[in-house]
């Protein structure tokens, strides 16, 4: 599927030294350099593939005002002024991302039509109803809607209600973090593709990185290569337990057979456990997803999974083929918190969105930019820790695959 945002750097061919170097050319790396450099200070950032090559251009492409977590478990986990400062800058992602689009003229399918948290049961349903009064108590402009209302939102009637947030939307990722790459080197930060940072030391009160055949020097230093990390271990390297989530896309729909479903084009999710996604496209497509690895050898399990849940939610689309499918890669956090890790002077390591990365990206992004810069910590959504861990990741992971298969090959409708 094309993006409408293209971009291309060079690598790096020679020795250089900045104010901020930033590793990962995702929304959190390509933010941050935005952000720094028009802040006025030299910004150099590397990718070891292209822009977007991580989760940033592979994911469903929700701008949502929140995380997976309900503000009430995130004040008991973060406490109350904690959880209260995360929940405000998030409540703001979405505007923050949209303000940017258009100031920056971003070419990303920017739909701002809201989402549809769908129940898919009565269990579901309670959930939302807890969701809605949690965030309306907050001041959230949330709206639950009855199954009627979301049968003629959704063009489905597997669902028993909705919790619709007007204050998020949908965009094309991939052209997304493309733009935001585009409008960073237009402020004058420079960025290198295939530039794979390999090692970071610590040297005389400044930070040297191998990138390549060269030597990078920087004063301030952002590591932002969430789930993608690659090659360093030393002095960091971020924990996670690394979730693959699958996407398949339709070609797009022809009338009058696409005209019931998500009419509004509002990007949706569910409340299930093994939790799925859709969204229309600007072209029309109709875009599904859950969790799994499509990339795995059994993963045609989860391409058929998505065709009967297709069939099942939409029977009029119950012929309809995908024309692509893709694979990403969430980095979850034991909490679902995204960590910030202040892990030497003047460094920071930003990861761990749980799938939630968009506006959050874009938010830590350029939050932790300008704290590198001020040196202040003060204004960040969430409180810097000195380190992280995570244990068993590799046997979480399986579980969450194996979890996801299994649902995948036993759900016979849904
Ligand atoms: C399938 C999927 C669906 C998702 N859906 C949504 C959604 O609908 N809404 C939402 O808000 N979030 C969603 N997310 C989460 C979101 O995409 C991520 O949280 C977000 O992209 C993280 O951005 P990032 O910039 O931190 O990391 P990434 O985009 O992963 O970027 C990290 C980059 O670092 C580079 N890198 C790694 N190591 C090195 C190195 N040594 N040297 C140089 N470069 C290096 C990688 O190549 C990579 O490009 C989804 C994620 C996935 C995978």
């Amino acid at each position: 599927m094309s993006s409408g945002e293209q971009f291309s750097a060079p690598s790096l061919k020679r020795e250089t030294c900045v104010d901020l170097a930033v590793i990962g050319g995702g929304f959190t790396g390509c933010s941050a350099a935005l952000e720094a450099a028009r802040a006025g200070a030299s910004v150099a950032l590397f990718e070891a593939e292209s822009i977007g090559y991580g989760g940033s251009g592979r994911n469903v492409g929700l701008v949502n005002a929140g995380l997976w977590l309900p503000p009430e478990v995130l004040i008991a986990q973060l406490g109350h002024e904690g959880g209260l400062r995360l929940i405000k800058a998030l409540a703001k992602a979405p505007d923050i991302t949209f303000e940017l689009i258009d100031r920056e003229a971003i070419d990303c399918e920017a739909q701002r039509k809201g989402t549809l948290h769908l129940a898919h049961s009565p269990n579901g349903l309670s959930d939302l109803e807890d969701r809605h009064r949690q965030g309306v108590a907050l001041g959230a402009p949330l709206r639950l809607l009855d199954a009627t209302e979301t049968a003629q939102r959704t063009g489905s009637h597997a669902f028993f209600g909705s919790l619709h947030d007007p204050r998020a939307g949908t965009i094309q990722p991939l052209a997304y973090v493309r733009g935001l790459a585009r409008a960073a080197q237009s402020a004058g930060a420079v960025l290198h593709e295939r530039s794979p940072v390999s090692k970071i030391v610590f040297e005389k009160e400044t930070w040297a990185l191998v990138v390549g055949d060269y030597k990078v020097k920087a004063r301030h230093l952002l590591v932002a290569t969430n789930a993608y990390h690659l090659g360093i271990s030393d002095p960091f390297r971020p924990q996670f337990v690394p979730v693959q989530y699958c996407q398949y896309a339709t070609a797009p729909l022809p009338e009058p057979l696409g005209t019931a479903i998500l009419p509004g084009r509002e990007g949706c999710w569910d409340t299930a456990l093994v939790m799925s996604s859709l969204r229309r496209d600007l072209a029309g497509r109709l875009i599904i997803g859950g969790i799994g690895n499509s990339d795995r050898p059994g993963g045609k399990l989860h391409a058929a999974w998505a065709a009967r849940k297709l069939a099942a939610l939409f029977p009029s689309l119950s012929r309809q083929e995908f024309t692509h499918g893709w694979s990403g890669r969430i980095a979850m956090t034991r909490d679902h918190v995204p960590k910030i890790v202040a892990f030497g002077p003047r460094a920071m390591a930003c990861f761990g969105y749980s799938g939630r990365g968009i506006g959050p990206g874009t938010v830590f992004g350029r939050g932790c930019a300008l704290a590198l810069l001020s040196e202040n910590h003060d204004s960040l959504p969430v409180k810097p820790l000195e380190s992280y861990d995570e244990r068993f990741t590799a046997a979480r992971a399986l579980w969450y695959e194996f979890g996801a298969s299994l649902v995948h090959t036993t759900s016979a409708r849904l």
